[in-house]
């Protein structure tokens, strides 16, 4: 066992991988009451670093998953050589098994510790990102191909399994103009913005900000709006305490004094 067993043990899973025989164990974990949110980070995910966030700091599209990806395309070809169903034809298709194991792990790896950090080490706990299966921007904004490199939905996946599992907030918002909106005045850009250009230039106020940075920070204020009730329906993923968060009166501004903070503009024009 990698790690000691927390909670009550309730089912065992068999599970065969190309590396070998793994025992799930599901346990079941007393409800961890949510704590009241004072500091909350939002990221932006993007193609040319894997996001960034509300403070404008980015994390770095991990490297090895390139390196992994030629690697699965050399497997590919040696057993596309070998005669089907000879043992050598095979032995390279469990090597592809194991390659894809292995980058699973790495993938989960990378998203565990990025996850980790944004909580435990920045010490938030309310992280907000942009939902996008309520868009079509997985079609139309970015490529696929780089979609599942950067593995946006198992990042956000599990970025809603640790809220729940230590008691903090996670919440995902619809992108849409997140990335066309000055985040100081929250007037909206008359032009759209192509994503070649990496830089917010507002020509109401003047903001020079980076783009992502922009739209992480419109991300934020958009899902502040929602705690405030004003207009924007999070996707809350912390299911089971979405009553509770209701009763704990977590509409009322009092509560949310991080989110003000922000300098929130005040229009955000991000409705429409
Ligand atoms: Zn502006």
């Amino acid at each position: 066992m990698h790690r000691p067993l927390q909670g009550d043990p309730k089912e065992v899973t068999l599970i065969k991988k190309a590396s070998g025989w793994y025992a799930h164990i599901s346990c079941e974990l007393p409800d961890i009451p949510k704590v009241e949110p004072t500091d909350a980070i939002a990221v932006d995910v993007g193609t040319t670093h894997y996001l960034t966030t509300s403070e404008g700091e980015k994390e770095d599209n991990p490297r090895w998953y390139r390196e992994a990806e030629g690697l699965l395309h050399k497997h590919n070809q040696t057993m596309a050589r070998r005669k089907k169903g000879s043992n050598r034809w095979y032995k390279a298709v469990h090597a592809i098994a194991l390659h894809q194991e292995r980058t699973a792990n790495k993938r989960k790896d990378f998203i565990g510790k990025l996850v980790y950090k944004l909580y435990h080490h920045k010490e938030n706990n309310v992280l907000i990102a942009e939902d996008l299966s309520v868009s079509n921007m997985v079609q139309n904004k970015y490529l696929s191909k780089s979609i599942s490199d950067a593995s946006w939905g198992k990042f956000f996946e599990w970025a809603g399994n640790i809220a729940e599992r230590d008691g903090f907030h996670f919440h995902q918002v619809d992108p849409k103009n997140t990335s066309q909106t000055c985040s100081s005045c929250g007037k909206k850009s008359p032009k759209k913005l192509s994503l070649a250009i990496r830089t917010f230039n507002c020509q109401y106020c003047g903001t020079v900000l980076d783009r992502d940075h922009n739209a992480a920070r419109n991300i934020l204020f958009k899902a502040a709006a929602a705690f405030r009730g004003e207009r924007w329906v999070t996707t809350l993923y912390e299911a089971r305490n979405k009553n509770e968060a209701q009763d704990a009166g977590l509409q009322e501004a009092t509560q949310l004094m991080l989110f003000d903070a922000l300098n929130k503009p005040k229009s955000l024009g991000l409705g429409s």
